[in-house]
């Protein structure tokens, strides 16, 4: 059995869902009231990916460090693959997301030298109020070099897993 080992940033604008997200994804829950303390916060998921192999995922949320926009080069240390996510029903936390890939590619490299994959999530589509167009985060996200965009919603659990399936498969075969 290989085990693979993979350091996962889940960064964008506060209030976007990435605590929601990680807590989601690692426990199955949706908890309105869950909030995160300040600082990193870091969680750990097992999947069993094939019958030989085994990847464990260390996902990090920057929780409540987002006012920095620029975030420091220890929490980048290491990454293999980044999640940046924003709330379709804000257009500042989709603007945002320029900031926070270019400080992601400033700071972050593979060992090879080339930029950590990166996949831009959608989130809060079950809200009706929605102001980003999906045309819009696909030339933003074709421009800007994510390995692909994904909706999601956290509150309604849809493509949770398969974004994550999405960004380790990148990070493992591209
Ligand atoms: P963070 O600051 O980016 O970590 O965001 P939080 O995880 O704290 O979420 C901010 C708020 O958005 C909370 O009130 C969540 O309950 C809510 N939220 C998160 N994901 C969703 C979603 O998919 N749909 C809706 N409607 N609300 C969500």
């Amino acid at each position: 059995m290989n085990e693979h080992l993979l350091k996962i940033l889940i960064i964008g604008d506060g209030n976007v869902g990435k605590s929601s997200f990680l807590h989601r994804y690692v426990n199955g829950q949706f908890n309105k009231t869950y909030k995160m303390t300040m600082g990193v916060d870091y969680a750990v998921k097992l999947l069993h990916w094939s019958d030989k192999e085994k990847v464990r995922l260390q996902l990090w949320d920057i929780a409540g460090q987002e006012r920095f926009i620029s975030m420091n080069r220890v929490y980048y240390k290491g990454a293999l693959g980044c999640v940046v996510m924003f709330d379709v029903t804000s257009s500042a936390s989709f603007l945002s997301c320029r900031h926070w890939k270019r400080d992601l590619d400033n700071k972050a490299m593979l060992p090879n030298g080339e930029s950590i994959p990166c996949i831009l999530l959608a989130n809060k589509c079950d809200l009706p109020q929605r102001v980003v167009p999906p045309d819009s985060i696909d030339r933003f996200s074709k421009a800007n070099g994510f390995i692909t965009w994904m909706e999601i919603s956290v509150k309604e659990n849809k493509n949770i897993g398969e974004a994550m399936r999405r960004l380790v498969q990148d990070i493992l075969y591209v």
